[in-house]
């Protein structure tokens, strides 16, 4: 434990990364790359809560793109997101790790409800909490939900694992000369617009001085690293 520096975290994975190759729902594979990933930190003692969001089956904005009310699009997305919480849950509890979906929308028969002081406990007690639900409300993301817990729950950094390697000055994919940001400010990610979470998770983490680290989860042990120190992809930062 003394090797990490960083000693409870949060972090937050896309549900499109639970995709894998497919072009919709749950690749199998990859809930136990995650477990693999996460894996030496939980075994060592970092405490770990996770958000995972819902691309990979429904969000509310398609929905109301093609005509849906927002909000009843946002509440299927919210679902969407217990779901894969659910499938996170059967993984990490089939590697020995304890786990706890909490729901911000209650669901007792499926999940715990999400209770800030019971979150914290489980965290105290090496049982990694899986925010499902987002922030249980329309018009918000699951990037909001994961500012918003990893301030609830005195996290150190909110680690997000994304398809790229860390954060561009514009997209990596299709300009070959794009650069990337060791660190970066909150106002500059703002002020560029640049595609880290949303600007209303990132006013949340800027108001309460919450880092961002942004990565790619790829299954060569970075988050461990991460966990240690290591400088890895790009990192959100007070100026
Ligand atoms: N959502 C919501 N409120 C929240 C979090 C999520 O309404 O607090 C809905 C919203 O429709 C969103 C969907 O859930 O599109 C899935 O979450 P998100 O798009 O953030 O998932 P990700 O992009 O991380 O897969």
């Amino acid at each position: 434990m003394s090797d990490y520096k960083y000693k409870r975290v949060l972090l937050k994975l896309s549900g499109e990364a639970l995709m894998g190759s497919r072009s919709f729902g749950i690749d199998p594979d990859i809930p136990q790359r995650i477990a693999d990933e996460l894996k030496p930190a939980y075994e060592a003692g970092v405490q770990i809560g996770v958000v995972i969001g819902g691309g990979n089956i429904f969000r509310g904005i398609s929905g109301a793109a093609a005509g849906m009310d927002r909000a009843q699009g946002d509440n299927m997305g919210m679902l969407a997101t217990v779901i894969n919480s659910l499938a996170l849950q059967d993984t990490f509890e089939h590697n020995g790790m304890e786990c706890r979906v909490m729901s911000a929308i209650e669901m007792h028969q499926v999940s715990e409800t999400y209770i800030r002081r019971r979150a914290i406990r489980h965290l105290e007690k090496g049982i990694i909490p899986i925010f499902a639900a987002g922030t249980g409300n329309p018009f918000f993301t699951t990037d909001t939900a994961a500012a918003l817990r990893a301030c609830e729950i005195n996290a150190e950094v909110l680690m997000k694992a994304t398809k790229v390697d860390g954060i561009y000055d514009s997209d990596p994919v299709k300009n070959p000369d794009a650069v990337k940001f060791d660190t970066i400010s909150y106002r500059e990610v703002l002020k560029r617009n640049l595609n880290v979470m949303d600007s209303t998770a990132t006013a949340l983490c800027q108001d309460n001085h919450m880092p961002i680290m942004v990565f790619n989860l790829d299954g060569d042990g970075i988050f461990d690293r991460a966990l240690r120190g290591e400088d890895v992809g790009s990192t959100v930062v007070d100026e």
